[in-house]
């Protein structure tokens, strides 16, 4: 999954601003060519950069991935059946639980999700731009 799909799935429109720069540069594909800002709420922003591919998020080992997800730091930490829970379809998962409670943005364990799935198919993780 690459960068866009990250931001376009957490922001709507960062879509729009996204294709905008693709047609402007005919290119057909996403391209990334200057940093924006983007306010998800009053917490949380996120930075989309040219160069911030070369940090990636490797850094960030699998059981580290929830924890970026401020909203779900009350369920972690033994809330789930299983200690090593990916929160993917365990059973007994306090996190998809919460999900179909409304108690979380079931959009944003979509993401995490997607972003767990892609962690486990590639060792050396990186954000890519598409
Ligand atoms: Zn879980």
């Amino acid at each position: 999954m690459g960068k866009s799909t990250v931001i376009n799935a957490l922001i709507p429109e960062a879509q729009r601003a996204t294709m905008t720069i693709s047609l402007a540069l005919d290119s057909g594909r996403h391209t990334t060519t200057h940093a924006r800002l983007y306010h998800l709420d009053a917490l949380s922003t996120i930075i989309d950069s040219p160069g911030m591919q070369e940090f990636g998020i490797n850094h960030i080992d699998k059981t580290n991935l929830a924890r970026g997800f401020l909203e779900f730091h009350p369920y972690l930490g033994g809330s789930c059946k299983f200690s090593n829970c990916r929160h993917l379809t365990e059973p007994g998962c306090a996190l998809l639980l919460a999900a179909e409670k409304g108690e979380i943005n079931t959009r944003r364990l979509t993401v995490y999700q997607k972003m767990m799935e892609e962690a486990e198919r590639r060792k050396d993780w990186l954000v890519r731009s598409s």
